[in-house]
C-alpha cells in the first residue's frame, strides 16, 4: 500500500467502527481545492530552473485550513494530498479550530543557495497568495523548511495583502513568532510519550531509545527526552547515525553536529545505519524523518514495544497490522507529531490579538492539550477495544464530520 493508500485504509477501519456511510466517506475524503504550480527562478548560474509546487486544502468544515509547506524532492501531488487530510483529522483530534492542508515543492534545497532559496520561496507564494490568509489558509515549516522561509512567505504575501502575520506560522521571534513553536513538535512527541507510558506503568526516566532524524523534530525531541532522563542510544540522520548503548549526550551531539553538519564521528559513538537503528534494541522507536520508514519487514524485526511517530506517516498500512499483533503500542502521528500544529495555532491567536504570551505560557498550554487529547484518544481505544490510531481518527473524524453536517452541504 503507498502512502495515499494507506491513509484511506487508517480513515476506512475508523469509519467502519463508526457505521458511517459511502456517501459521507467521500464527502470527507475529497480535497476541497488541489493547485500544482509552475515555479520558474533565474538560477545563480544565469540558467532558468522550472520547479513545480503544490498547495492541497482538504477540508475547512472546523476554520481556516492549515499545513505546513515541504521542500523535498520527494514531493508530488498524492503526497501531498494524504498529508494534507492528514492535517485535518490532526487539528481535529486535538481540536483547534482548523482544518487541513498541505504544500510543497519538489526540490532538492541542498542544490539550492540562499538567494536561489529565497527566490523559489517567493516565486511559490506569487503562484498561492490568493488561496491562502489568516482566515482562509495558513502554512507553516515542515521538511526542509524553516523559520528563515517562513518570514520570506509573509514577506512576499504582505507585499500584496499588507500587513498579517497571521497568514503563516512558524515564523521568527522577530517577525510575529511565537515563543516555543520551534520546539514545540519535539516536546509535544515527548509529552504523549510520558503519557502513554504512565498508562503502561512505565517511566521515561531509565527508558532506552533509538530515534530517527535530527532536525527539527528529532533534536527538540531528543533534548526533552534526554532532559527528562532517557537514555537515547541511538540517533540517525539522513547520512546514517551514531550509538552508544550507555546514552548519547545529547547537548553535545547537537553542538556536534551544527559544528561538523552530521552525526558521524560523535566521540564516544559507533556508527549506526538507519536500518539498524530501526531494529535497535531498546523500549522506545522514535521515527522523526520521512514517511514509509517502517516496512513490514522492519516492523517484523523491531524490539520497541512502543513506537511514537513523531514524523508523518512513517508506518506502512502492512507494518501496521504487524505491530498490532506484535502489541507494539503505536502513537500515530495525528496526535503524537500536533504539539506544532497546536503552537502554530497559539501563533495565530497571538497575532490576531496583537499580544505576545511568555514561552511559560505557551508551554502548559501546550502541555493541557496534548494530554487531554492522548487520555481522550487512551479511552476510547479502551472503550472500543481499538489501536490507538483507530481511536483518533474515530475522534478526528467524528469532529469533522459534526462540523461538516452541523453547517450543512
Ligand atoms: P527537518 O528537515 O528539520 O529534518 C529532517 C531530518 O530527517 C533530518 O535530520 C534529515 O537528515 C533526516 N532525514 C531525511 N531523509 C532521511 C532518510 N532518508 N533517512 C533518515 N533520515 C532522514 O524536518 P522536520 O521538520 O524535523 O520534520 C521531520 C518529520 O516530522 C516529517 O515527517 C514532518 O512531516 C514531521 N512533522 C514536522 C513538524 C514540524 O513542526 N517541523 C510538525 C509535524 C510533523
Amino acid at each position: 500500500m503507498n502512502a495515499i493508500e494507506a491513509a484511506r485504509h487508517y480513515f476506512n477501519q475508523a469509519a467502519d467502527h463508526m457505521g458511517l456511510s459511502q456517501n459521507m466517506r467521500k464527502l470527507l475524503l475529497t480535497p476541497k481545492r488541489e493547485a500544482k504550480v509552475q515555479i520558474p527562478m533565474q538560477m545563480d548560474n544565469g540558467e532558468i530552473g522550472t520547479f513545480i509546487g503544490y498547495r492541497v486544502q482538504h477540508d475547512d468544515a472546523r476554520g481556516p485550513m492549515k499545513g505546513g509547506l515541504r521542500f523535498h524532492p520527494e514531493v508530488d501531488a498524492d503526497e501531498v494530498v494524504t498529508l494534507a487530510q492528514l492535517m485535518t483529522w490532526k487539528t481535529a483530534v486535538v481540536n483547534i479550530p482548523y482544518g487541513g492542508a498541505k504544500g510543497g515543492i519538489a526540490v532538492d534545497i541542498k542544490k539550492l543557495s540562499r538567494g536561489e532559496l529565497e527566490r523559489i520561496t517567493r516565486g511559490f507564494i506569487d503562484n498561492i497568495h490568493d488561496m491562502i490568509g489568516p482566515d482562509k489558509d495558513i502554512p507553516a515549516p515542515d521538511m526542509g523548511t524553516n523559520a528563515q522561509v517562513m518570514a520570506w512567505a509573509v514577506n512576499q504575501y504582505e507585499k500584496y495583502h499588507g500587513f498579517s502575520p497571521a497568514c503563516i506560522t512558524g515564523k521568527p521571534l522577530e517577525l510575529h513568532g511565537s515563543e516555543g513553536r520551534e520546539e514545540a513538535t519535539g516536546r509535544g512527541v515527548v509529552i504523549v510519550t510520558e503519557a502513554v507510558l504512565k498508562q503502561l506503568k512505565k517511566t521515561l526516566s531509565g527508558s532506552t531509545v533509538a530515534l530517527q532524524g535530527f532536525g527539527n523534530v528529532g533534536s527538540f525531541a531528543a533534548r526533552f527526552l534526554h532532559e527528562a532522563g532517557a537514555k537515547v542510544v541511538a540517533v540517525t540522520d539522513v547520512a546514517g547515525g551514531v550509538r552508544n548503548s550507555e546514552g548519547l549526550d545529547i547537548p553535545a551531539l547537537t553542538r556536534w553536529s551544527a559544528d561538523h553538519n552530521g552525526l558521524a564521528g560523535f566521540p564516544g559513538s559507533e556508527s549506526v545505519t538507519n536500518d539498524e537503528l530501526l531494529r535497535s534494541d531498546v523500549d522506545l522507536l522514535i521515527p522523526a524523518a520521512l514517511g514509509g520508514v517502517i516496512t513490514e519487514e522492519v516492523a517484523r524485526d523491531v524490539r520497541a514495544s512502543v513506537v511514537v511517530e513523531a514524523a508523518n506517516n512513517p508506518t506502512r498500512a502492512e507494518a501496521d497490522e504487524i505491530f498490532h499483533k506484535r502489541n507494539v503500542v503505536v502513537v500515530p502521528d495525528i496526535l503524537a507529531n500536533a504539539g506544532g500544529v497546536t503552537v502554530s495555532y497559539f501563533e495565530w491567536v497571538q497575532n490576531r490579538q496583537h499580544f505576545r504570551w511568555e514561552l511559560a505560557r505557551v508551554r502548559k498550554e501546550l502541555d493541557r492539550v496534548m494530554v487531554d487529547s492522548f487520555d481522550r484518544v487512551w479511552n476510547i481505544a479502551q472503550e472500543k477495544h481499538v489501536s490507538l490510531r483507530t481511536a483518533a481518527y474515530i475522534i478526528g473524524i467524528g469532529r469533522v464530520g459534526r462540523a461538516t453536517v452541523l453547517g450543512g452541504i
